[in-house]
């Protein structure tokens, strides 16, 4: 038999790190080449017609024609430029990652065949009709119009990528509701814009605008592509679906910070280079936890932008690791029995004058701001704990939340001592005690030193899914391959409605007498009290917290299609629609969607370990057990039944083992078809998901489990898919 795998092996171990010639200038000087931001648009575009885009980007106006045709024409010129002859609406539909469908700028000058001219119209920058029927929706376009349409999303720059021109836009149905992730995320930030101003100007009345920040942490696998090419299960659901453990994989903790093997550091220079040309600023990367795997984070920035820069920054990690003879996996659950990868999420708010509205402050006022927010978030989480989770659940997350690793399925919010001291005693205390009005009429918090115990608050807690981490949250148990705005727009929903309900309750005692402090430390010490439950700073790995956390009336379901359900709760409902992110009707499309695609995920890696088992396993270790066969017949030859007895009896009880093995797996593997395909025959696309969850995917550990065992008793050298060991440790 010829045995790929071991010519795969032995390229991959002669492969050198490619030679990246380094950039001749210094980073700032290429740093954002290829994205039109404010400094291109200062070149490009008239004096008057910049302030006007400013004016819609920061202050919402709505974009006219002209505006649009000024923009268009200074962009294309911007982007001929460069080298780009096409241009495209890059949106984010429903199946993750981006879409984009490119058209020439070329025009005919007259008729048909006469000479032609590079044209871009603010027509044509500002809405497009793409083919969209071919996009999940939900059943939302099917019902009224088949089209769809994008439109122009001027607060994130266009960029080029090779000669295209890509143009961030939104994607929604000819009806007007979403059919993205980029509409319900810019009403999101409005919300919260909206609603933490609000509040901000108890505190401070010239703030004018809250910003949301986000700063992702992108953990990632580079595997070997050769390797890759020879495993299926990787090449088609992104994670190997068998594979016994590697004998070393992470416990001598040694690839966390370690060394960066030559060929992942030759790979990471050129990623950063590219990503410094489409601006953005990357700064750290490390190895991570698991052999191969690695991490790469920017400096937080706009929530908008920043959720852009990650779709951008995963299709360019594609593309480079190709260069370097990787492939990249984002899957959060490549491999068993190693970490997964995740995607943080760190999270502030900030104000228009500079204030961080999750920095502890220098001033009591300042501290109440803060405290008034975090005790927000608190409330928020609490309450919506269960659509919080919803908003990161995936099929391939599952392997993650809730599986046999951290973040647990659990969500709950880390404090830290300090803060948590802080709270406990506001809590008790009395308002009259909380609040010290001095001479110069300040309001004090009665809370001893805030402002300096808060600025050593180094504690740590690696298994919180939702920490405070000193000047923001960090959002854990987002998944690597996710769209960071799944997470972002029920955040930041969930906050924003939360502050909404704090400024009319605190607002309703003002009206009945109570002074502005006394109310706002009256619904903190309610809301504290309250939310509770959501503060763990516990290890959220334990079984201890999982019991805990149920009788805490914590969300504990790990049922993916099941958690979904949160988004259409008549809660969350009435949460969506209060605020203006989704309508009813869109939140019950995107959960179809979210259906459809779990199903079809399951149904995929149903399919390919069938194949495995089928084509691959059963085959070798049949293969194996005739060698061995042979081996006991020959033994009979030639030695007498006594003698040969004996000298058969390990091979025996091999061969007996693969039959028995053989037996399982290929009967499970049939009963997983017949699983399937009663699933199948169900049209109700919940039904159905949760069919997949709790009939078909349970088959796959037992399988798994059998194939494993084969692995360590067939000869190496008949077994055809690449092992753990050699697939997680690049030299
Ligand atoms: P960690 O210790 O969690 O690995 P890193 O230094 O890798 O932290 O940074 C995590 C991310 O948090 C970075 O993207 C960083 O820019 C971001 N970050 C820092 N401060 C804030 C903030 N106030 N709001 C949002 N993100 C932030
Ligand atoms: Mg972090």
């Amino acid at each position: 038999m010829s045995n790929l795998r071991f010519k795969a092996v032995e390229d991959a171990f002669k492969k050198k790190a490619a030679l990246i010639s380094v950039p001749e200038q210094v980073t700032s000087e290429y740093y954002g080449k290829y994205v039109f931001n404010k400094e291109q648009m200062a070149k490009y575009l008239s004096k008057e017609t910049l302030e006007v885009l400013t004016e819609v980007v920061e202050k919402g106006k709505t974009l006219d024609r002209e505006l649009a045709n000024h923009v268009a024409a200074g962009m294309k010129m911007w982007a001929i430029e460069r080298g780009a002859t096409h241009y495209t609406h890059w949106f984010q539909p429903l199946t993750g990652g981006t879409a984009e469908k490119h058209d020439s700028f070329i025009e005919y000058t007259g008729a048909q065949g006469s000479p032609v001219i590079e044209e871009f119209s603010g027509k044509l920058l500002a809405q497009q009709e793409p083919d969209a029927s071919s996009f999940p929706s939900g059943g939302i376009r099917n019902t009224f119009e088949a089209r769809g349409y994008t439109a122009w999303d001027p607060s994130s720059p266009a960029f080029i990528v090779d000669d295209t021109l890509c143009i961030p836009t939104v994607f929604i149905s000819y009806t007007g509701e979403a059919l993205d992730y980029k509409t319900p995320l810019l009403k999101s930030l409005n919300a919260i814009d909206k609603a933490a101003t609000d509040v901000c100007k108890y505190f401070d009345s010239s703030v004018k605008k809250v910003i949301s920040y986000l700063g992702w942490e992108q953990e990632y696998f580079l595997v070997d592509d050769g390797l890759y090419a020879t495993r299926p299960d990787l090449m088609l659901t992104g994670r190997t679906l068998l594979g016994h453990e590697s004998a070393k994989n992470q416990q001598l903790e040694d690839h966390y910070f370690g060394a960066i093997p030559t060929r992942v550091q030759a790979y990471m220079k050129d990623l950063e280079f590219e990503g410094y040309k489409f601006g953005i600023p990357l700064k750290t990367r490390h190895n991570e936890v698991a052999p191969n795997q690695f991490e790469l984070a920017p400096i937080y920035g706009e929530t908008n932008l920043s959720v852009d820069q990650n779709l951008l920054i995963m299709s360019i990690m594609k593309k480079i690791a190709r260069r370097h003879g990787f492939r990249l996996l984002l899957h959060e659950k490549p491999f068993a029995g190693v970490n997964g990868s995740g995607k943080h999420n760190n999270w502030s708010l900030g104000t228009d004058t500079g204030v961080g509205l999750l920095t502890p402050g220098k001033t009591p006022e300042e501290n109440l701001q803060f405290i008034t927010f975090v005790v927000n978030i608190l409330a928020a989480i609490y309450k919506n704990n269960a659509l919080l989770k919803a908003s990161v659940m995936t099929a391939q997350n599952a392997h993650r939340l809730g599986a046999n690793e951290a973040p647990p399925a659990i969500i709950s919010v880390f404090l830290g001592s300090q803060i948590s001291a802080v709270l406990d005693k506001l809590e008790n205390s009395t308002s009259e005690q909380a609040i010290v009005i001095d001479s110069k009429q300040k309001m004090k918090l009665g809370v001893a030193k805030i402002p300096e115990v808060l600025l050593d608050n180094t504690d740590r807690n690696r298994t919180s899914p939702f920490a405070f981490t000193g000047n923001r949250f960090e959002f854990r148990a987002v998944g690597s391959s996710a769209n960071c705005a799944s997470g972002m727009i029920v955040l930041n929903s969930i906050v924003a409605a939360q502050l909404v309900e704090f400024k009319a309750t605190v607002d309703s005692k003002i009206a009945s007498g109570s002074s502005k402090e006394k109310a706002i430390f009256d619904v903190l010490k309610e809301y504290i009290k309250e939310s509770k439950p959501i503060r763990f700073d516990g290890n959220g790995y334990s079984k201890e917290w999982k019991i805990e956390a149920e009788n805490r009336g914590l969300n504990s379901e790990t049922s993916v299609p099941v958690i979904i359900d949160a988004y259409t709760t008549p809660e969350s409902i009435k949460l969506f629609e209060s605020i203006g992110v989704l309508s009813k009707r869109e939140l019950h499309a995107r959960n179809e969607v979210k259906w459809e695609t779990y199903t079809k995920k399951i149904q995929i890696e149903a399919r390919v370990l069938g194949d495995l088992t089928l084509n691959h396993i059963i085959p070798v270790a049949t293969k194996y057990q005739s060698l061995l066969l042979d081996n006991v017949y020959k033994l009979y030859q030639v030695y007498d039944k006594e003698k040969a007895n004996k000298l058969s009896a390990h091979n025996t009880a091999i061969i007996e083992e693969i039959s028995e093995r053989i037996s399982i797996i290929k009967s499970k593997t049939e009963e997983m078809v017949e699983a399937r395909k009663i699933a199948n025959r169900i049209d109700d696309e919940r039904k159905k998901a949760i069919e997949y969850h709790d009939k078909v995917l349970p088959f796959f550990d037992e399988i798994r489990y059998n194939v494993d065992k084969l692995e360590l008793i067939v000869d190496d050298e008949l077994w055809t898919l690449p092992k753990y060991r050699e697939l997680l440790f690049i030299r």
